[in-house]
């Protein structure tokens, strides 16, 4: 059984682009994908429960307990994703409330001409800010360290682009704007303060792993991603992981989360087959 928080599809709901490296099929729209994904899964009988609010875990106790049902189950497999990370600093909050949340794929077009702020130095960062200055905004790309994490093929695109200007080291500290986003306030590495107009902020900061309301967490990784061994087993007996919420960035992606979720149906069935039950694979093993 599938435990669904909010509408199933997860990141492809909200992907713009098409999906062009996901094997079998060359060049998909995302919400196309997600939809073939869930009419396989309703194929195959397996029951979807969507919960349309949060669902709370207990990993100890294996049980799940939504609006829709409290189940108890023998096997958990974690595949809750991950999310955008956030800055935390005042007038973000707002600034999402007002529904001020741009995808530079889908949303470049507006901003012809207009000044905005990207804050971030990895791929999606300068992607986006490349995206943005192509179809003529003045971009101002915001980064805390000198060196961008992005691959050489968009930082040679990005950087060099004479409608992106950089600033770094330093970090945002204000999203500026009532009823829509007027500037943000940024601290340079040695304490100086800008005002940078922008009509738009597009925070890239990587992603986090969805592990809201789960009690009992499983050991981490550095990153926060949950640490399983190659099989999808997690630290914990019984729980295993798959996808996003378990793989750093920038290894993220349908096909490895595909591939992820296939090994841990295999494990647990193996662990459950082995004849000694899933409680009883070999936890002592450091992960
Ligand atoms: C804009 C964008 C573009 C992308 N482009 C590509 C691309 O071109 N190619 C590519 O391969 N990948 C791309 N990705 C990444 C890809 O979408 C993800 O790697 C993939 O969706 C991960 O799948 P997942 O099942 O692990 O997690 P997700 O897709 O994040 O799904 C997790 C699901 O779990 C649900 N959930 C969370 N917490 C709970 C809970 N407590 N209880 C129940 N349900 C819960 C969520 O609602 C969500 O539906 C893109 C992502 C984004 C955001």
């Amino acid at each position: 059984m599938v435990v669904e928080a909010a509408d199933p599809g997860g990141q492809l709901r909200r992907a713009q682009n098409r999906i062009v490296d996901y094997p079998g099929w060359p060049d998909v729209a995302a919400s196309e994908l997600a939809a073939h994904l869930i009419d396989h899964l309703r194929r195959t009988g397996v029951r979807l429960a969507t919960a349309a609010a949060p669902v709370r875990v207990d990993t100890a106790a294996r049980r799940v307990a939504s609006p829709v049902g409290i189940w108890e189950v023998d096997a958990l497999i974690l595949a809750t994703g991950a999310r955008e990370r956030r800055l935390g600093i005042p007038g973000e909050h707002a600034m999402y409330a007002r529904g001020e949340v741009w995808s530079a794929s889908r949303d470049a077009g507006r901003f012809r001409g207009l000044p905005v702020a990207v804050i971030g130095g990895g791929d999606r960062a300068l992607e986006g800010a490349w995206l943005l200055a192509e179809a003529g905004a003045q971009v101002t790309l915001v980064h805390r360290r000198t060196s961008f994490r992005a691959r050489k093929q968009w930082r040679e695109r990005a950087l060099r682009h004479p409608g992106i200007s950089v600033i770094a080291p330093a970090v945002a500290t204000r999203i500026e704007g009532e009823k829509q986003t007027r500037a943000v306030h940024l601290r340079s590495a040695d304490g100086r303060e800008y005002r940078v107009p922008a009509a738009a902020v597009l925070v890239r900061i990587g992603t986090e792993p969805n592990l809201d309301g789960i009690e009992g967490l499983p050991t981490r990784e550095d990153h926060g991603v949950v640490a399983v061994d190659r099989w999808g087993r997690t630290s914990l007996p019984g729980v295993y992981a798959a996808g996003d919420v378990c793989t750093p960035a920038p290894y993220t992606s349908v096909a490895s989360a595909v591939a992820d979720g296939m090994r841990a149906v295999k494990a647990v069935i193996m662990d459950w087959e082995c004849g000694c039950g899933i409680l009883r694979h070999d936890h002592d093993k450091p992960l």
